[in-house]
């Protein structure tokens, strides 16, 4: 559940006001905690004091679940290794299994607990909770000859339409497929609004960001 501060919110997402689940729920594992002090001292092992030249060269032949496996052995390995360097097919792949079978991504259906399954999102390849995606997230965009999404007019015939896979909220703002003063839905049901400088606010607990002081759109936006 989304929690913000009624007198002072942030914008979703933002350091002061991170929402209280896990924001990379594609782990098995929670990211690695600080140690206690007495462990920071600790030999490193031979592995943490390769160059990072030859451990990049390792990365590079490892698949997507086991670059994350690996970014999560501890705070060295988290800072550097990218599970993002592997290639797009296999971080599709995985993604989709992990989503489909590992039951922490399960949908929870009890007497009085009901709660939507997580989901993936094509665009930054991560399993995230259903508070992250939008339910009416187009299905399609347009796209103009310098390649920029078509927003606020309508499509001409010089742009061209393409399909879009699920995304989250935080990649669908990032990549202009959510504009300023679109209205958003969560999966949760939780009703969101992003501001003229792309932050994301929560309704009705903020109706006018304080960086840009733009102002909540009383009616959605007009879709074309
Ligand atoms: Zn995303
Ligand atoms: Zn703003």
């Amino acid at each position: 559940m989304i929690l913000l501060a009624r007198r002072h919110p942030g914008p979703l997402g933002s350091e002061t006001n991170q929402p209280k689940y896990p924001s990379h729920t594609y782990y098995s594992k929670p990211p690695p905690q600080p140690q206690p002090q007495h462990q920071l001292h600790r030999r490193s092992s031979p592995i943490e004091r390769l160059p990072n030249q030859v451990l990049q060269l390792i990365c590079s032949d490892l698949d997507y679940q086991s670059l994350i496996f690996l970014s999560m052995v501890n705070r060295h390995f988290h800072s550097t290794v990218n599970p993002q360097i592997a290639p797009t097919a296999d971080k599709f792949q995985f993604i989709m299994r992990a989503a489909k079978d590992f039951p922490q991504h399960r949908a929870i259906e009890k007497k009085r607990h009901h709660r939507p399954g997580n989901s993936e999102c094509y665009m930054c390849f991560r399993v995230r909770a259903p508070q992250h995606f939008d339910v009416l997230q187009a299905v399609a965009a347009y796209i103009d000859p310098r390649g920029r999404i078509v927003s606020g007019r309508r499509p001409g015939s010089q742009d061209q339409r393409v399909a879009l896979r699920r995304f989250c909220i935080g990649c669908g703002v990032r990549s202009g497929l959510h504009a300023p003063f679109d209205c958003l839905t969560t999966k949760t049901g939780q009703n969101l609004w992003v501001c003229r400088c792309r932050k994301v606010w929560q309704k009705p607990n903020c109706l006018r960001c304080p960086d840009c002081e733009s102002s909540c759109p009383l009616r959605p936006k007009a879709k074309w």
